[in-house]
């Protein structure tokens, strides 16, 4: 994807007001991710576990996501598979809770996904990142179309997000 600036990220938020979207923990080395091979950009707060933010491109606008994680506690230990990248993990695949966009947010409704804990999704579908020893399961399809299914389940979740 193409590199976003904090700016870009900050004014993309699709589910948070503009003061959360201004205050919130946007990562400081934004220059030195590997855009490249990412899909998205996900990162967590480090002052606050339980929070996590997704960024990416879609139909050529930035589009931001926040997230909470209610079991970081455990999340460690929790064996299953991204619903985003649909990587295996011995350990690793968080619940992240995206509160709905709008009125049915400030409502309290919100959409689930498990997901890969560390958001890195675009770097375990390239290979660049490894999981647990035995996670891996072999698919046949080729690096391109588990890329375009990786950026279709996140435009998907996005979508419920914001519907
Ligand atoms: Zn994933």
């Amino acid at each position: 994807m193409k590199p976003l600036t904090e700016r870009e990220i900050r004014t993309a938020f699709v589910n948070c007001t503009k003061g959360e979207a201004k205050r919130l923990a946007v990562p400081r080395d934004l220059a030195d991710r590997p855009w490249d091979d990412l899909d998205f950009l996900g990162w967590r707060d480090p002052r606050a576990p339980d929070r996590a933010y997704l960024a990416t491109v879609l139909d050529g606008r930035p589009k931001a996501l926040a997230l909470r994680c209610p079991g970081s506690a455990s999340w460690q230990t929790r064996r299953g598979m991204c619903s985003i990248c649909l990587t295996g993990h011995t350990g690793g695949v968080s619940l992240m809770v995206a509160p709905k966009a709008g009125k049915a947010g400030q409502q309290g409704n919100s959409v689930g996904t498990y997901m890969c804990s560390d958001l890195s999704c675009s770097l375990y579908v390239r290979g660049r990142k490894e999981t647990g020893a035995g996670a891996r399961v072999h698919e046949s399809i080729t690096l391109e179309e588990k890329i375009r299914r990786t950026e279709a389940n996140l435009a998907a979740f996005i979508a419920k997000v914001t519907a």
